[in-house]
């Protein structure tokens, strides 16, 4: 037979499982946590390097054409002299650059000639005819290709968008220089390549001049040469400032795209313009969203699956346990028979069977003091029932007055001291054959009221001498239970006597029938000690006795309620009782009815 194991809530189980959930779950947290710092630091990264990737292509793209358009303007022409160019050439060289360049507004020659210092001889407009020709010898323009270097102005802005001034010098084949050449160059073409330049779905460029005027930018939220100076981006960019999508402040709210962004810029090192890549956190961090939900999701599903396992190896872990524990329950019930099964092939499933043994060890040990005991009644019934008989002989002898008085007093001990210990030996014996399965029972229909009345009858003069009046429930004479009548009258006599035992002075005893689903239940009510509810878990053990105030002096073994339980059960029947203490107990006993 093997026990039933219950898995219950035990503190072990609970610390196992706190264990195993703490063990495994943190370091998912620590690993998922580390991934998604990770991925964030390398994106990050990631966006910085597109970022200036792409502002330095455009830097390159804007030097580029600025080299080439100043490249144009820097003639040599065929002479070896030092002269001014013919007028006809000047004008017919002039339309050709016009024609060819796009990005030229206008253009015109600058006398470096003493007669004529400063004074333009020839210019060409793709706006007027006829240009007006002005003096510029106080012009940077003119003072700086005069001195043989290039000249790129300050960015002016116009209705045909931003424009910057170019010069550069003519010289003739001896390197003299004979002429200044100048353009107002349209930055169309740059704006265009700012325009185009993208990054992700929908990060751009800006691009603002070293004044902090808007030259070009992909949203055209702020019009050509508006001031955008003190946009704190830009603001940062033109100081210098290390702008490079790494720094907390290179994540902002861009007044561009009107929502958060992350930028990064640089300063063009020539001419100061500020390059500013702005790209919305909404499209640059959507892709990194996604592998951290994906990194969150199975961080999560990790522990969940944790939380689901986690009961099961603890309930592994501590199932042999528990069933050891519930097997040492049993033994201290007394069931020697009950086997632990322990299934794992380790020192637990060694030490369920070493266990095992031992329960077997213990059951022949009980099995020894059953029968030392029973063998110890059996012999002591013998001189106690003679001594019994010599007793009453004498206390008949005492009667017709043939001792002393003094004599007959100690007869009168001897004879109650003997009368408790057939007592004794009665119940010990009946012990001893109802633990070796020995109490032998005949049931056979028997007629409940006629028992009761007959164990009534020898107990109403005890209940009497305590006064203690006796209540019987009338119609009971043809209610018949199937039982050993001998062992019907020991129980009865056994409940009754201790309801009177365990009544102090006066009090009320009542025997009372119930009928429920083919049994006859017998409930014996008294107004006694009762019993405390600690006493209630113990009462139908061997040798228990309640120690209750006022009950020192009652004669007992402890072994009546045990013995009647025993009875009851072998008959069918079941035994119970409820109590309170100070006020009184109700025992009641079922045996199946014979209708
Ligand atoms: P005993 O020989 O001591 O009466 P029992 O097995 O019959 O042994 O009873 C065990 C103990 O239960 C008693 O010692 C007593 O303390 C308590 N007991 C039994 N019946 C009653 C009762 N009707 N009222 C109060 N206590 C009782």
């Amino acid at each position: 037979m093997y026990t039933l194991i219950k898995i219950t809530d035990s503190p072990l189980r609970t610390r196992f499982l706190l264990y195993f959930i703490i063990l495994t779950t943190a370091p998912v947290l620590v690993l998922g946590a580390v991934a998604i710092s990770l991925i964030d630091a390398s994106h990050r990264r990631d966006v910085s390097a597109l970022e200036l990737q792409l502002i330095n292509q455009k830097i390159e793209e804007t030097e580029k054409f600025l080299e080439r358009t100043l490249g144009v303007l820097e003639v040599v022409v065929g002479y070896d002299q030092k002269v001014d160019i013919e007028l006809t050439q000047q004008n017919f060289f002039l339309d050709g650059l016009l024609s060819e360049n796009d990005a030229f507004e206008e253009v015109s020659f600058a006398s470096v000639d003493s007669a004529a210092y400063g004074k333009e001889t020839a210019k060409k407009s793709k706006l007027y005819k006829n240009p007006e020709l002005f003096t510029v010898a106080l012009l940077p323009k003119f003072i700086e290709a005069k001195e043989g270097k290039t000249y790129i102005s300050e960015v002016y802005y116009t209705l045909k968008g931003p424009f910057v001034t170019m010069s550069a010098p003519v010289r003739n084949r001896n390197g003299i220089i004979v002429e200044v050449l100048s353009a107002e160059v349209s930055l169309q073409e740059v704006v265009q390549s700012i325009n185009a330049g993208s990054i992700g779905a929908r990060g751009g460029i800006v691009l603002a001049d070293n004044n902090g005027r808007l030259i070009a930018h992909r949203e055209p939220i702020f019009a050509s040469g508006a001031k955008i100076g003190n946009i704190f981006s830009i603001k940062r960019v033109l100081a210098g400032e290390k702008v490079d999508a790494l720094q907390p402040q290179d994540r902002y709210e861009s007044l561009f795209y009107k929502e958060p962004v992350v930028g990064a810029g640089k300063k063009m090192p020539d001419l100061g313009w500020a390059f500013l890549a702005e790209w919305p956190l909404s499209d640059a961090d959507a892709v990194i969203n996604g592998v951290r939900n994906q990194v969150l999701i199975l961080t999560l599903v990790s522990i969940l699956g944790v939380l689901f396992f986690a009961p099961l190896v603890a309930s592994r872990l501590t199932k042999p346990i528990n069933a050891l524990k519930s097997g040492a329950e049993e033994i201290e019930q007394g069931h020697f028979d009950k086997e632990v099964s322990i299934a794992t092939k380790d020192e637990l499933g060694e030490l369920g069977l070493a266990f095992n043994r031992m329960a077997k060890g213990l059951k022949r040990l009980e099995e020894l003091k059953n029968e030392f005991v029973y063998i110890a009644a059996h012999e002591l019934r013998a001189p106690v029932t003679a001594i019994k008989g010599y007793v009453s002989l004498l206390v008949e002898g005492r009667a017709k007055g043939g001792v002393t008085l003094e004599a007959a007093e100690f007869i009168d001990r001897i004879d109650r001291a003997n009368e408790g210990l057939v007592h004794l030996v009665n119940d010990l014996l009946e012990v001893a054959r109802s633990d070796a399965g020995k109490i032998e029972i005949a049931v056979q229909p028997v007629s409940l009221g006629a028992v009761v009345k007959d164990v009534v009858a020898t107990m109403r003069i005890l209940a009497e001498q305590k006064k203690i009046t006796f209540q019987v429930q009338g119609e009971i004479a043809d209610l018949h239970v199937l039982a050993d009548p001998d062992k019907l009258k020991e129980i009865l006599t056994n409940l009754i006597s201790n309801a009177i035992k365990y009544t102090l002075g006066a009090g009320a005893l009542a025997i009372k029938y119930e009928l429920d689903q083919g049994m006859v239940i017998t409930h014996i009510e008294d107004t006694g000690v009762g019993i405390s509810f600690e006493a209630q878990k113990k009462l139908f053990e061997k040798f228990y006795r309640v120690k209750a105030a006022g009950t020192e002096e009652v004669n007992g073994t402890g072994l009546g309620l045990f013995i009647v339980k025993q009875l009851v059960q072998k008959m069918g029947g079941k035994i119970w009782f409820v109590s309170q203490e100070g006020k009184g107990s109700t025992f009641s006993f079922s045996l199946p009815r014979v209708s």
